[in-house]
């Protein structure tokens, strides 16, 4: 038997392909007669958490293959080549980082994957890298045999003619698309190579904006961005399927929304060159605060209802790192001490810098993303868990604790801040059908927490085992895949 997959990318059918195509032959666990053997794993007596199913005290979880094939009561007796016991622990399914840049940094890149499995994360969703960094990437990780996340990519950033990340300003993250011919092409090669989704950035001109959508809906791939500044979030949030950072969505947030839509364009429309990083720092610069002080509470709920079907990644860890930076954190040490060496040193003197000296970021912005996530979240915007992960300090693994941590801090239930990192995922991908949830059928990417996170979310942190694709690792194999 073949369970169906949704018609997205190679990519995402590959990303599934460990565990996909067996359950018809494996052994169920109440199966104990003749040749069928016994189940992989059972994890019992456990309280199992979800965001589908909610808390159930007492269960035992079987897997076999690959896939959740049983959730049972903690007294059913199940045969299994391995068994842990779950007495006093908590299980949820496997989390995903949904914003991470494998190759933002090299120095980086080959240690994230162990970092990302070590703290739970089995999933991650790479959100903007050229090709030709990241592909040779994603099939490292994608190797039969090899320890890391499932993996989602975009390829590049498409922005517009003048381009943000251009490997000469800023590290190389995104590609050209100066008109509508250019951006066809470039979404019919980036499906050609396999992408899981596409990520729309901040320099693109309405008319390029559409001509991207258009191609990739066609070619049944979602759609992550930012909102460009030739545009408003209202108009872009319902044609897209995830946005990132709340960026720019305070801009349509603002009484006077519609004289800055005319100021920032004319500005676009004058410039004559000079790196589009430092195009998109004078827009910002010009009217972010501005924006947030002329903040009209009826105007945006007009937006937040426009982006009602848009999972939105606010990255608050990142938008507040002047409010809550992470030096500050009592295991930031701990933490810096399984990251390359040269990193953890640079990122060790920013700390201790942080510390002494005054204040370097202002909080403005941090402070007021956290309200508007509360508000989306009570307006039922869908909101995620995503890092950025290495910008801003962002420790791979490490950092997505925190940003749940922000997000039940900005008024979301525990609960939701886990559907955050979990249900709503899988949905971007059309795969919440097959991840997500701890119940049967399930891909078993599982993670084992010594504490309930519904009573407190930073238990997330207690990771004590985690199941990738079926496997079991105990706390030592994690350590072990973070040096
Ligand atoms: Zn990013």
């Amino acid at each position: 038997m073949r369970v169906a997959l949704p018609s997205f990318s190679a990519a995402v059918r590959s990303a599934l392909a460990g565990a996909v195509g067996l359950v018809g032959a494996s052994c169920g666990p109440m199966d104990d007669s003749g040749a069928s053997g016994s189940a992989d794993l059972a994890i019992e007596h456990v309280t199992v958490v979800d965001a589908v199913n909610g808390a159930r005290a007492d269960r035992t979880v079987v897997v076999d293959s690959g896939r959740i094939v049983a959730v049972l009561d903690g007294g059913t007796a199940v045969d299994a080549d391995e068994v842990v016991d779950g007495t006093g622990r908590t299980l949820i399914p496997g989390l995903w980082d949904f914003h991470v840049h494998l190759t933002y940094d090299d120095r980086f890149t080959d240690a994230m994957p162990g970092l990302f499995l070590g703290h739970g994360i089995t999933s991650i969703r790479d959100t903007g890298g050229i090709l030709e960094k990241v592909l040779p990437v994603v099939e490292r990780m994608e190797a039969e045999g090899a320890m890391a996340p499932r993996v989602f990519f975009a390829g590049p950033l498409l922005d517009g003619e003048w381009v943000v990340y251009d490997g000469v300003n800023r590290p190389a993250l995104g590609i050209a698309n100066p008109d509508v011919e250019t951006a066809r092409a470039n979404v019919a090669a980036l499906a050609e190579a396999g992408v899981d989704f596409v990520k729309v950035y901040e320099m693109l001109t309405p008319e390029v904006f559409a001509a991207l959508v258009e191609e990739a809906s066609a070619r049944g791939l979602p759609i992550d961005g930012h909102v460009p500044l030739s545009m408003v979030a209202r108009d872009v949030g319902p044609r897209v399927q995830s946005l990132e950072h709340l960026r720019n969505i305070e801009l349509d947030c603002a009484a006077g929304a519609d004289s800055l839509l005319e100021a920032r364009r004319a500005i676009l429309a004058a410039h004559d060159g000079g790196p589009g990083a430092d195009l998109r720092s004078r827009l910002h610069s010009e009217q972010r605060l501005a924006a947030v002080a002329d903040y009209d509470p009826t105007r945006c709920g007009e937006v937040m209802d426009a982006l009602s079907s848009t999972i939105m990644i606010p990255t608050l860890r990142l938008n507040a790192l002047g409010l809550v930076p992470p030096f500050e954190r009592g295991d930031w040490e701990a933490a810096l001490d399984r990251i390359p060496d040269d990193a953890a040193d640079e990122w060790r003197e920013v700390g201790e810098r942080s510390r002494s000296g005054p204040p370097a970021r202002d909080t403005t912005y941090g402070a007021f993303s956290l309200r508007l996530v509360g508000e989306m979240h009570r307006r039922g915007v869908p909101v995620a868990a995503g890092t950025d992960t290495p910008i801003g300090y962002a420790i791979p693994g490490y950092s997505l604790h925190s940003e749940l941590e922000m997000l039940v801090r900005a008024g979301m239930p525990p609960l939701e801040a886990l559907r955050g990192a979990t249900v709503l995922p899988a949905e971007f991908f059309g795969l919440d059908g097959e991840m997500g949830a701890v119940a049967e059928g399930m891909v078993a990417d599982l993670v084992l927490l010594g504490g309930n996170p519904l009573d407190d979310i930073t238990n997330t942190r207690a990771v004590e085992a985690v199941v990738t694709r079926g496997r079991l690792l105990r706390r030592a194999d994690l350590d072990g895949l973070m040096r």
